[in-house]
């Protein structure tokens, strides 16, 4: 059987299923699978579930080095909550960061769409690249109703750029539910998601939102034509169009 159609049998198998259903089977069926968290509040809600059906399960998440304190702290909050949980921090190569900040200054992303996709490849892409090598599937936080770009998104689906299985067990949720998840089930969560952040990135490409704003209206914001997140980019450091993803 081809990943391909064992991913196309699992998409129709798990049609209608509750996220733990989905994944409780993708846990079940890959051996080698992590979920990538950057502890967004989708994120927690998928660490609060995959932790009480594995409390070993395997999580990565990526310290660009220019996260929020608010991030850290709801980082240090999950590892004391689920003590089990295999979370492995990936930093990126600390030559290629010394080398970019040196040459183009700190702030460089500001300056040009080229040095900002240059930015998240070295502090996000190639790490995410390492994370995810030598894994058969890894679990997003990622909501259809989020942007246009993910409208397309199914539960179960082909990572084309890393030859394996992407599950993305809160597609079909809304933002309320997401909400109702943490409340309900008291999940550690980002404070800046109370102060108008429902997106966040790294702090110096993420602002809060006014009323009435797309949610991912605070990432990029000065690129008004890019709205998408660094960790959903094609190998080559460019974004993913919806035809893409
Ligand atoms: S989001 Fe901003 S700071 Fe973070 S990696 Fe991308 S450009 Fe760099």
């Amino acid at each position: 059987m081809t990943l391909q159609t064992d991913i196309d049998s699992a998409a129709a198998q798990l049609k209608g299923k509750t996220p733990q259903e989905v994944l409780t089977w993708a846990i079940g069926h890959y051996k080698n699978i992590s979920l990538a968290s950057s502890f967004g509040a989708e994120d927690v809600v998928l660490i609060d579930m995959i932790a009480k059906i594995k409390p070993e399960a395997h999580v990565f998440t990526l310290d660009t080095g220019r996260l929020n304190a608010e991030t850290y702290e709801v980082i240090a909050k999950v590892q004391q909550k689920y003590p089990q949980l295999q979370l492995r921090i990936m930093f990126p190569q600390a030559e290629a960061v010394e080398q970019m900040v040196s040459a183009k200054g700190i702030n460089l992303f500001y300056d040009s769409v080229e040095n900002r996709k240059q930015c998240c490849y070295i502090r996000k892409v190639e790490p995410l690249g390492r994370a995810t090598q030598g894994l058969d599937a890894w679990i997003t936080g990622l909501r259809r109703d989020q942007t246009a770009n993910r409208s397309t998104m199914e539960t179960v689906e082909l990572d084309s750029d890393r030859g394996i299985a992407k599950i993305n067990p809160l597609i079909d949720w809304t933002n309320e539910q997401v909400w109702e998840y943490i409340c309900a089930n008291e999940v550690p969560y980002n404070a800046l998601h109370d102060q108008n952040f429902p997106s966040i990135g790294c702090a110096p490409c993420t602002r809060a939102v006014q009323a009435g704003e797309d949610l991912r209206a605070g990432r990029w914001w000065w690129e008004m034509s890019n709205q998408e997140c660094g960790l959903h980019v094609t190998s080559d450091g460019s974004l993913v169009r919806a035809k893409d993803v």
